[in-house]
């Protein structure tokens, strides 16, 4: 070939794909294991040291489960997507919403109230037109989670609840692939690789041989509650798509967790993993000899036998409905009630037991900000002679504030009563001095009853429903975050 046939080539190959005739494609795909466009378009990466021509093909040929298209899901799924991943399936069954959309960039606005799978799938078909996307709005669980992540080479665990880790830790050891799990909170991140092969026939633990024991459900906190910086699932997003692929392409993978933390110098940290642990219900032993012998009978593979939501302590509470879930007669206020003291001109102690951040965001005008744990330090400086309503953003931590205050209130009278004191004649309470609005099922008569005889103090309540209930029954140009 002369030097001037070859500039002709040149010219028509290989961005100018679509105007070659069809034998030219067939004749490509006989000579090279890539679309030509996918040479330009995967160019950067497959020029990298340990990756090549073979890793690309290799991710082509993939299939990668993200379970959660969520703030972790997001970032994953764009990187993976835009790397070439052949097949990429998303697993998710929430749809989204506004509050959403501060980190979950794959959604937008004009997705709101979609399926998350089949918005996060829209927009990778942008990115990447070729992909192969399976999109399940249907929630993982034990009786279906073999069936729907059996055709996939690698599970991502991007969701927020611990049921879900251990299911899908314990799908990834029966069906012996990796998992690449991440967790984001706060200014906070962890990244860890489980199930990985480390050597002829051994693999690294899985999630169930480090964490054993899940923690107390009433301790972990979603987004939602403790609040999350979009770059910090970002980070953590970003770092599972490079496990992923660095599995993928045989680069490298040692079983290590990597703890982030945005405000800490250096931000992160490299733990080594300890090995399996022997007597592990996933991984064990015991439980690796049953699935040899359910292979060696015909039979399908199961999962341990784990109700993993018991397992997990139940249910994650719903706060917002829990701080609706009316407490002791007597003992609470609805927010039309406390809008009618108010505009009675009674004297109410209202306590935001939130913490300052969030009191600084919105308030009502006549509240004071006593954060629960300064509360409860000393809860009796905070008595007061009129009545006191506590409150906070869903109504579940003034339930204890206010409990704190009741017990407080008897402790004195206690102490009132062995020096010898009669209690005070001018009882306080409210009887007869507001009606409940119209329909809200409040008990102002009960009101008076909590804790009484009450001395000098007024009776405590705490806000059902806390400030939201606020902004939906009573003032809905009160912000809601
Ligand atoms: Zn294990």
């Amino acid at each position: 070939m002369d030097t001037e046939s070859l500039q002709a080539h040149d010219n028509v190959h290989p961005l100018r794909q679509e105007e070659e005739s069809k034998g030219d494609r067939e004749k490509d795909s006989e000579t090279y294991p890539l679309p030509l466009e996918d040479y330009k378009r995967y160019g950067r990466q497959m020029i990298l040291d340990g990756f090549g021509l073979q890793g690309q093909v290799n991710l082509s040929h993939a299939s990668i489960a993200v379970v959660g298209a969520g703030g972790l899901g997001c970032p994953v799924l764009q990187y993976l997507a835009a790397a070439g991943v052949g097949k990429l399936g998303i697993f998710d069954a929430d749809t989204v919403d506004i509050s959403n959309l501060q980190r979950q960039i794959l959604h937008s606005e004009v997705t709101l109230g979609m399926p998350k799978a089949l918005s996060a799938k829209e927009a990778l078909l942008r990115i990447n037109s070729r992909l192969n996307i399976e999109a399940v709005t249907e929630a993982i669980t034990a009786p279906n989670a073999l069936s729907l992540l059996r055709a996939y080479s690698l599970i991502l665990d991007c969701t927020d609840n611990v049921p879900t880790r251990y299911l899908l830790s314990d799908v990834a050891v029966t069906l012996g692939v990796p998992l690449v799990s991440g967790a984001a909170q706060r200014l906070d991140g962890q990244l860890c690789v489980y199930n990985m092969v480390q050597g002829e026939g051994v693999r690294g633990p899985c999630y169930r041989c480090i964490f054993p024991t899940p923690p107390n459900p009433t301790t972990v906190g979603s987004c939602e509650e403790l609040g999350v910086l979009g770059g910090v699932t970002g980070v953590i997003g970003s770092l599972q798509a490079v496990e992923a692929v660095k599995i993928l392409t045989g680069m490298d993978q040692r079983p290590t967790m990597t703890i982030y933390n945005a405000l800490s110098f250096p931000p992160f940290r490299s733990i080594r993993l300890r090995p399996r642990r022997e007597a592990c219900i996933a991984c064990g032993k015991d439980a690796t000899e049953r699935r040899a012998r359910e292979r060696a009978e015909g039979l399908e593979v199961t999962l341990p036998a784990v109700d993993y939501v018991q397992f997990c302590g139940g249910p994650t509470p719903d706060w917002e409905r829990e701080g609706q879930v009316s407490g002791q007669e007597g003992e609470r206020m609805r927010a039309g009630d406390l809008k009618q003291l108010l505009d009675n001109g009674e004297q109410v102690n209202i306590i935001d037991v939130r913490n300052p951040t969030e009191f600084s965001i919105v308030h009502l005008p006549s509240s004071r900000n006593v954060p629960l744990k300064t509360l409860l330090a000393s809860p009796s400086s905070y008595l007061s002679a009129h009545p006191t309503v506590v409150t906070c953003r869903l109504g579940n931590d003034s339930k204890i504030g206010a409990d704190a205050l009741r017990k407080a209130l008897v402790e004195e009278r206690v102490t009132d009563g062995l020096a010898g004191e009669e209690p005070k004649a001018a009882e306080r309470t409210l009887e007869g001095k507001g009606r409940p609005a119209e329909g809200s099922g409040a008990d102002v008569e009960g009101i008076g009853q909590a804790g009484a005889p009450l001395g000098e103090r007024g009776p405590v309540m705490d806000l059902v429903g806390g400030l939201r209930a606020w902004s939906f029954q009573v003032d809905s140009t009160f912000p809601q975050y």
